[in-house]
């Protein structure tokens, strides 16, 4: 059982992990998106106000009896020195169109010969470096005499941005494997009252089944002895001390199953495992088991590998594991039907089925039969607590292994044991 709540407390921080670690990711990509975004914005805005100081220095006036624009005052593209140095670090290049779109004049990089001017922002690569581009068309007095064209480079940008995923690649998986951690931590604490009540549980359940075995054990030999001292022609006294003794006999079955379920907890110590050889272990189960097999005229077949198979288990323990599900295949076979008893070896495991073609089990019930208690509906009419397989299930999880059914109503069961090799 501590088992379950194990993997109840790894699913708690699992979960926590993942919702926790989910709402990480998502802002920290918020975050992302809005640093994008006004980096950006900031850039733009630079860029912006370059090119109006630069659009400031533009003439346009009428020479010669025609109007011509003037760039000799512009920074950069004609001879004005003003802001020059702090232009030319950041402009990767500025360009003169007409209002028509043709190239005039331009700084650094010669635009390529078909170009459609576009008024606004850009981002442009050029040679491996990324560029943000703003086309501003100037106007005089109402008419567009043209359009300036500048760029700027985004490495300071791009530097910002590749420090914030830096950051962020270290701290949202940091972030995540500190959620974890916390999420073992709370589940921990969450669990703890649960297992602290299911322990009291359990002492209560030990203490009382122990409790019950002495006054059982008295009622048991006191009807055996009446029934020994009643004289033959008694038989309704007999009747009645035969019914006394089979449901004592039953109610300490009871008591023992509730007893070991109380007992038995977790997983078991390497050290008290025992190397065994399983085939000549189910050999001498069968003997024990043949005899109630001949009562019932059932036919009874086993399937061992020719050479030995050692593996390191608790005997008694997986005794009574494995006979809880031939008493059950016994039980739930008709008479003149089969119960079969495997044992196959794989490099990692170690597999034993108990098959019969007895009644089945209905699909609807086969999701509960490990519960304690639990007895299929169709079942009724046959002895028994429904205890049988929930202690079968609780060693062979003991031994790390695991137990699964598959049945079909009216055709049969398998029952299969599969216990690590290593
Ligand atoms: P019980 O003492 O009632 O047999 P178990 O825990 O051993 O308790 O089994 C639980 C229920 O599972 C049984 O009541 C029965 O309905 C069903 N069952 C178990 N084994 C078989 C089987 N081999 N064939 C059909 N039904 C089975």
């Amino acid at each position: 059982m501590s088992n379950l709540f194990d993997r109840s407390r790894r699913n708690l921080a699992w979960w926590f992990t993942l919702s926790m670690g989910s709402i990480l990711v998502i802002f920290a990509s918020v975050i992302y998106v809005a640093v994008v975004k006004d980096r950006q914005q900031a850039f733009d805005l630079q860029l912006y106000s370059k090119s109006r100081v630069m659009a400031a220095g533009i003439r346009y006036s009428l020479q010669q009896g025609q109007w011509r624009v003037r760039l000799d005052d512009v920074p950069l593209l004609g001879s004005n020195t003003l802001f020059i140095e702090r232009l030319e670090d950041e402009i990767a290049y500025a360009r003169w169109y007409s209002p028509k779109g043709k190239l005039i004049r331009f700084v650094r990089e010669k635009p390529p010969t078909l170009v459609k001017i576009t008024p606004g922002f850009q981002t442009l690569q050029i040679s491996k470096l990324w560029l943000r581009q703003v086309t501003l068309p100037v106007l005089q007095d109402g008419v567009l005499i043209g359009y300036l064209q500048i760029a700027s480079p985004l490495t300071s940008v791009q530097e910002t941005l590749t420090q914030l995923c830096f950051v962020l690649a270290i701290g949202v998986p940091l972030g995540i494997v500190a959620i974890g951690f916390t999420g073992w931590f709370l589940g921990g604490l969450a669990m703890q009252p649960i297992y602290e009540s299911y322990q009291r549980l359990n002492r209560f359940t030990a203490y009382a089944s122990h409790e019950l075995r002495n006054p059982l054990a008295k009622v048991l030999s006191h009807a055996q002895l009446g029934l020994m001292s009643t004289e033959e022609g008694n038989t309704e006294a007999i009747s009645r001390l035969q019914i006394i003794i089979k449901t004592t006999k039953a109610i300490s079955n009871l008591v023992s199953d509730l007893l070991f379920l109380a007992r038995h907890e977790g997983v078991l110590n390497a050290q008290i495992l025992k190397e065994i050889d399983l085939v000549g272990f189910l050999q001498t189960l069968i003997e024990e088991q043949s005899i109630y097999c001949e009562d019932k005229e059932l036919f009874f077949k086993t399937d061992f590998p020719s050479s030995q198979v050692i593996l390191g288990v608790e005997p008694d323990l997986l005794r009574q594991a494995i006979l809880n599900l031939l008493s059950n295949a016994i039980k739930y076979t008709p008479v003149g039907g089969t119960v079969e008893l495997k044992l196959i070896r794989f490099s990692r495991s170690v597999i034993i089925q108990v098959l019969d073609n007895g009644t089945g089990i209905p699909s609807a019930d086969l999701p509960y039969i490990f519960e304690q208690f639990y007895r299929c509906q169709s079942h009724r009419q046959y002895t028994g607590f429904g205890l049988g397989l929930a202690i079968a299930q609780q060693i062979t999880q003991a031994h790390r292994g695991k137990i699964t059914v598959s049945s079909t109503l009216g055709e049969g069961s398998c029952f299969q044991i599969e216990l690590p090799a290593i």
